[in-house]
């Protein structure tokens, strides 16, 4: 339910694209991040807590803390499992199919929502490593009927094997 919510959250019904992130005060700080390519987690800050989150919260979800603040994740996951999406008319997700829709389990611990990419469907593996990426959101500064917030690029966190070369590295050494 609560990634539901997220999910809703962030592809709003009403607007013309359906995986524009809606941004305010607070999912701004996670927006930013990810257009400069940082994935942010929210990490609690109470004694005997510690636990980390996503989607991001204003409290902690395990102790209701609010003494939560935001940290950078490795970007490092592992796949907890997946369901190829042959059909989905809300655009741009009709463009796109087949996707791959999954949930990761973070290196820090979270469990997230989100999307293959790079990986043809018969490699996929429960467990295998995970690397995140960013896709960017084209029209983001448009798309949010006069709130002001998406003034700036928007990118939006997908997963691809961690064995997938870096589109901006160099190649592994000695292949
Ligand atoms: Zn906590």
């Amino acid at each position: 339910m609560p990634h539901e919510e997220w999910v809703t959250a962030v592809q709003p019904k009403t607007a013309p694209g359906h995986d524009l992130p809606e941004t305010d005060a607070f999912s701004r700080v996670y927006w930013e991040a990810a257009a400069e390519g940082r994935l942010l987690l929210r990490r609690c800050r109470a004694d005997g807590c510690g636990a980390a989150h996503h989607y991001p919260r204003e409290f902690c979800p395990r102790c209701w803390s609010e003494d939560v603040v935001w940290e950078e994740a490795s970007g490092r996951a592992t796949l907890y499992t997946w369901s190829v999406v042959h059909r989905n008319d809300l655009p741009p997700f009709g463009d796109r199919v087949p996707y791959v829709a999954a949930v990761v389990d973070l290196a820090e611990g979270p469990r997230m929502m989100t999307e293959i990419v790079d990986c043809p469907e018969a490699h996929l593996r429960i467990g295998m490593a995970l690397r995140v990426r960013f896709r960017r959101v084209e029209g983001a500064g448009t798309a949010s009927g006069g709130s002001g917030a998406n003034a700036h690029e928007l990118a939006v966190p997908v997963f691809c094997p961690a064995s997938s070369p870096a589109p901006s590295s160099a190649p592994p050494a000695g292949v």
